[in-house]
């Protein structure tokens, strides 16, 4: 009876449900926003926490059928609102808190769906695949730091919850799970996503090669070029200084769009096909324009860095340090 397609495990451990809710801290005013409820196992339990409100996404219609039929008659269904549909396109209903076990291909447009939503929610306490999970918490240095790490980061502070088996599911899917908790950042660090984004893509592009060595490429060179010239020529360089511009929803709105290459795989397992810049055949202005950008990075003490080491803080003193230079990387 269960699709494979749509990531349907069930959560056939009642203790490891009761730990989620205690984990959750529900309070009597919440509203709640699951995701993906299968049969109501988790449902049943967070509307007999005393919460205001369940909402529920559920995009398999027998199994809407099969929370009605659970939650027909049942003291509590008044509090429960089922919404059949694709989480990912439908709109979102005002919540305080998302508990979810949920499918987990959708798990990156999902977690930036959430991080988008407006007005923003207190908590999420997630189920997630454990290398997702471990990306989603990993700290500079470690093996799984990614540019998913460092974007979610960014939006929210994210703790590592629950280590869960397979054998909690049935049926049991082929990878270990965790729970996590993200808790938006109140408020957002004064940033545009789109710089930062911008910014963060170039860098992880190869997270063990030096910062001096992305930023020599070709492409990365042609690309900041045009930035900056299209911004002098505007006369916006000064306007747009780090600190001023504000992280937008439609800022935030542009990660939900991005996150399909935020894919599992290191970029560092590619092959290197881009071409360093040979200094030889470059034009006399491009070769400034290098030299512009090299100074930033070692005025910053940037050129020798890595990103698989470099902290929120660090990418956010890179980029006020490009900003202040006219560099833009949107
Ligand atoms: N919450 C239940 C539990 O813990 O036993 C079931 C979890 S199961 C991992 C994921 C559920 O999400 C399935 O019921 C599946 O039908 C549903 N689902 C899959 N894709 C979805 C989507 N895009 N939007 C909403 N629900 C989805």
């Amino acid at each position: 009876p269960f699709e494979k397609s749509k990531g349907q495990h069930i959560l056939r451990n009642p203790a490891l449900v009761d730990s989620i809710i205690a984990k959750a801290g529900l309070k009597p005013t919440d509203t709640v926003l699951e995701i993906g409820p299968g049969t109501g196992n988790l449902t049943k339990r967070l509307l007999e926490a005393g919460v205001k409100a369940v909402v529920a996404v559920e995009l398999d219609p027998r199994m809407v059928l099969e929370l009605s039929r659970r939650f027909q008659g049942h003291p509590l269904s008044s509090r429960l609102k089922v919404i059949q549909g694709d989480v990912l396109k439908c709109d979102l209903p005002y919540f305080d808190i998302c508990v979810a076990n949920i499918p987990y291909q959708i798990s990156s447009p999902l977690t930036f769906k959430l991080l988008s939503h407006r007005p923003m929610f207190r908590c999420a306490v997630i189920m997630f695949q454990r290398e997702f999970a471990m990306r989603l918490v990993a700290q500079p240095g470690d093996t799984l730091y990614c540019r998913l790490s460092v974007n979610v980061q960014l939006l929210s502070r994210v703790s590592h919850l629950l280590k869960v088996g397979r054998n909690n599911f049935r049926p049991p899917p082929k990878v270990d799970s965790s729970v996590v908790r993200i808790e938006p950042r109140k408020p957002l660090p004064p940033v545009s996503f789109k710089e930062w984004d911008g910014l963060v893509r170039i860098c992880f592009n190869r997270k063990n090669k030096t910062l001096g060595s992305l930023f020599k490429q070709k492409r990365v060179l042609e690309l900041l070029e045009k930035n900056y010239k299209t911004m002098q020529s505007l006369q916006l360089a000064q306007e747009s200084e780090m600190g001023e511009e504000k992280m937008s929803p439609d800022d935030v709105a542009v990660l939900a769009n991005m996150v399909e290459d935020l894919s599992m795989e290191t970029s560092d397992e590619r092959e290197d096909d881009e071409m360093e810049m040979d200094d030889a055949n470059a034009a006399d202005g491009r070769a400034s324009f290098k030299e512009k950008i090299m100074g930033i990075l070692q005025q910053g003490d940037f050129a020798e860095k890595r990103s698989s080491k470099l902290s929120q803080v660090d990418f956010l003193y890179l980029l006020s340090l490009f900003n202040k230079a006219g560099i833009h990387f949107s």
